[in-house]
């Protein structure tokens, strides 16, 4: 029997345009699907191409030459378990499965554990890019067993995004470490993709502009220091007209839905001790947004202030809001970083965080040119706890604050709700605060519970019986 080079697993828009991805790539493909349907229509739809369906997991993984090379592209959590569950009473030794849903980084350092157990490989491999990444190169996050990387190492060059000619494709380090690295990148994704909807509400409901001036602004932000794949879409999302010839956003629901992996980001800084301010609030504002019941009596029945701020210089506060995203997209960053950093030290992956960056650079939705910047100071530093103490970003954060202080101040006296730029200058003052009021916290915890408190003034540590 003709074997296939390659097998992909799962035919929804992921798997479907990335078995089409390696296919274009040269590789002859074995493609199975649960739903026999999904299988055909990618055959029917995609003639004279070098794949082959398959309707029963064994004749599919007895159609790949060994060592296997399996990709899994199906839902994320249970579906993905089951699938591997099944596939490993098929495959042989040295067979190595790449798994590129958003698996729960804790799921995928139990499954590669489990199966490396039993002498197969198992790649936990984010992947980035949505249906287009998926089909033309996405940005490729892989963890787990070198020697099978290495392996694979080939194929994940050619279907990854290209940056320059350089793949977006690097060895993250061991297990679980590559889904975490995917987690982080999707945390970073909602918080810019908040700060840009902020922004977006800021110059509708604050400025007046309507959807036409709001384009050109991004269109021309987009030439700047903030390009990037988010405002690139923003700029086109916000012309789009339906059927009716009337702009498609103003007839978007704002109910904002969520698959979860912000969610894990979140829970996971709690458990690191992470202050991960913006992402959580990214997360929180799209359960506000779900709220719409409560909201829409709130909103008849709680008051905001009266319009009573004025802006004379629109161009000049126009390129002040420009300055709050970029600023505030930094400090994304720079949360984001910052945690992987921990769990690098947690889990003993020995991330390179600039090989990390270099990967979002194409091909995934966080790319952007900020992130030259960020590689540039882990190069120069690779140790660093956190790039808001690196040249480049201090002096654009000093220079960009009092900015972002302006739009927020606007924004609170006209009751526009902005939570991620609050938390990004609440977090910056925080950190850049050598006496923070928590001494007070120390005092009343040492009060009611004898917790004990260090004093500033010499070493030690105290309890005070505070009620005579
Ligand atoms: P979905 O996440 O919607 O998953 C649908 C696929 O999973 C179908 O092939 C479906 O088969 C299969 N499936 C569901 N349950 C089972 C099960 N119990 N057993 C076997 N197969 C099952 O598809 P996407 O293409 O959107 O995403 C695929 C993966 O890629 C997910 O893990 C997702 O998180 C991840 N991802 C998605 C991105 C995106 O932009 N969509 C971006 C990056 C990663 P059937 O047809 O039989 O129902």
């Amino acid at each position: 029997m003709f074997k296939q080079q390659v097998g992909v697993i799962g035919m929804a828009t992921m798997g479907k345009n990335l078995a089409l991805n390696i296919e274009n790539k040269g590789y002859t493909v074995s493609i199975f699907n649960r739903t026999p349907k999904n299988t055909n229509e990618v055959i029917l739809n995609n003639p004279n191409k070098n794949i082959k369906p398959y309707y029963t997991l064994q004749s599919f993984v007895n159609s790949i030459i060994q060592p296997r090379r399996i990709f899994i592209m199906v839902k994320s959590g249970k579906a993905t378990i089951e699938v591997i569950n099944c596939l490993i009473k098929f495959i042989n030794k040295k067979d190595i499965i790449i798994d590129c849903g958003n698996t729960y980084y804790k799921n995928s350092i139990k499954i590669n554990n489990k199966l490396n157990k039993m002498g197969f490989y198992y790649i936990g491999a984010g992947i980035s890019g949505g249906e287009e990444g998926a089909l033309k190169g996405p940005a490729i996050m892989p963890g787990g067993n070198l020697k099978a990387y290495k392996l694979i190492l080939p194929i994940l060059k050619k279907i990854s995004a290209l940056y320059k000619n350089e793949p977006c494709v690097n060895y993250i380090g061991k297990n679980g470490s590559g889904h975490y690295v995917k987690m982080i990148h999707n945390g970073i994704e909602y918080s810019n993709m908040q700060l840009i909807s902020e922004t977006y509400f800021i110059l509708k409901k604050g400025l007046n502009l309507n959807n036409k001036q709001i384009n050109k602004i991004f269109e021309n932000w987009n030439n700047g220091e903030l390009n990037s794949y988010l405002i690139e879409i923003t700029k086109n999302i916000l012309i789009k007209k339906d059927k009716n010839k009337k702009y498609l956003i103003d007839a978007i629901s704002d109910e904002a839905n969520n698959k979860g992996t912000g969610k894990w980001m979140c829970k996971e800084a709690l458990d690191l001790k992470e202050p991960l301010c913006l992402i959580t609030q990214s997360v929180f504002i799209r359960y506000i947004s779900n709220i719409k019941k409560q909201r829409l009596i709130a909103s008849k029945n709680l008051i905001g202030p009266k319009k009573i701020y004025k802006i004379k210089n629109k161009i000049n506060f126009i390129k002040k809001i420009q300055k709050s995203l970029y600023f505030s997209k930094i400090i994304s960053y720079a949360q984001g970083f910052s945690q992987l950093s921990k769990a690098s030290k947690k889990y003993k992956w020995n991330l390179n965080f600039s090989n990390i960056a270099k990967i979002f650079r194409s091909g995934c939705i966080i790319r952007a040119k900020l992130l030259q910047n960020i590689i540039n100071s882990y190069i120069k530093n690779p140790n660093i706890e956190n790039i808001l103490l690196t040249k480049y970003f201090i002096n654009i954060t000093n220079n960009y604050q009092n900015s972002l202080r302006d739009v927020i101040t606007f924004s609170i006296q006209l009751g526009i709700p902005t939570p991620v730029f609050n938390a990004s200058i609440t977090y910056y003052d925080s950190y850049r605060c050598s006496n923070l009021s928590t001494n007070l916290i120390q005092a009343q915890r040492d009060y009611f519970g004898a917790h004990t408190y260090k004093r500033v003034d010499k070493n030690g540590i105290y309890h005070t019986k505070w009620i005579k």
